[in-house]
């Protein structure tokens, strides 16, 4: 039973060490299409729970051996706020953790429970998937446990933003035909400007899912990005950027493009060619093109 998995390196996260709440097996209220562990029937709470004590002695023994973690990340092979002991292992995790910092990704249908609300307050940063503004598409794509209603989790968000100082970011998985409908997308930015998170990544199906449903190209992700308000935050996270080939752009198309939606270092790497990179350069020493932070990620805006 591996608790710990990782550390695994990210841009955005730095080292992160994988905690899985829920190691034994698969423990999730959702059965998404996309998930790439097997299909399970969807739960409410899990019935197969790991010790507090197992899980802190675990992370502890790794933070020994690893001493240059930048993120403990609470995850789990399903969803980890239905851990029924969530809010005594942060706890607890907050006693040694020290100056590393904490993390969870969870699928946000929980978000609702003021219960559940109040452990994920006590976390250094809390990432929420938001794949759907719709009942249907949540049922269809995400496959929820009979009761959850989007509606709910859309409330559930917005109270939590109003009570969380951290960051707070959204992640939206794209899946061909599912959701990647400017109808359903619409619906995501509206809600997206009520929410006002600190980022939003967005991306596509990067290993091999449960059913048989298509991940949507680069091009794809980008055009869904021009979608959402130029003032959201929306991150392409996909390595999906590998497969597209750079091409040249003016400065007019650079300061276009940037217009209408700001690019991360990375975008730009992959969308411009050699002569294009330096030509931002150019336009950011000229200042006609600012740079802004937003936790962690870089993004080039048009000034
Ligand atoms: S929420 Fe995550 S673990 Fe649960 S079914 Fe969806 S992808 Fe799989």
């Amino acid at each position: 039973m591996n608790i710990i998995f990782g550390p695994i390196h990210s841009r955005r996260f730095g080292k992160s060490l994988g905690v899985d709440l829920s190691p034994g097996k698969k423990q999730c209220n959702f059965d998404c299409l996309y998930c790439e562990l097997d299909p399970a029937k969807t739960m409410d709470a899990y019935d197969d729970v790991v010790s507090v004590e197992e899980i802190a002695t675990a992370i502890k023994s790794a933070l020994k051996e690893h001493n240059d973690i930048d993120f403990i990340t609470l995850t789990a092979n399903g969803e980890p706020t239905l851990y029924p002991h969530l809010s005594k292992l942060i706890d607890e995790i907050n006693t040694f953790k020290g100056t590393t910092k904490t993390l969870i990704l969870t699928n946000a249908a929980t978000i609702d429970d003021v219960k559940v609300q109040d452990a994920l307050l006590k976390l250094d940063e809390v990432k929420l998937s938001l794949d759907c503004a719709t009942q249907k598409c949540l049922q269809k794509l995400d496959r929820s446990h009979s009761g959850i209603n989007v509606e709910n989790i859309k409330a559930g968000m917005l109270d939590f933003k109003a009570r969380y100082h951290g960051p707070l970011i959204i992640e939206i998985l794209i899946v061909k035909t599912l959701n990647d409908s400017e109808e359903e997308i619409a619906k995501l930015n509206d809600y997206l400007l009520k929410l006002q998170p600190t980022r939003i990544d967005i991306g596509t199906i990067d290993r091999p899912p449960a059913f048989d449903v298509k991940p949507v190209s680069y091009e794809t992700l980008l055009k869904i990005s021009h979608l959402f308000d130029s003032s959201l935050p929306v991150y392409i996270a996909s390595r999906k950027k590998a497969e597209i080939s750079a091409s040249s752009y003016s400065d007019e198309e650079i300061l276009e493009t940037l217009s209408k939606r700001p690019l991360t270092a990375e975008d730009i790497e992959a969308l411009f060619d050699k002569y294009s990179q330096n030509r931002v350069q150019n336009l950011l020493r000229k200042e006609k093109i600012k740079t802004v932070s937003t936790n962690g990620v870089e993004f080039y805006k048009k000034a």
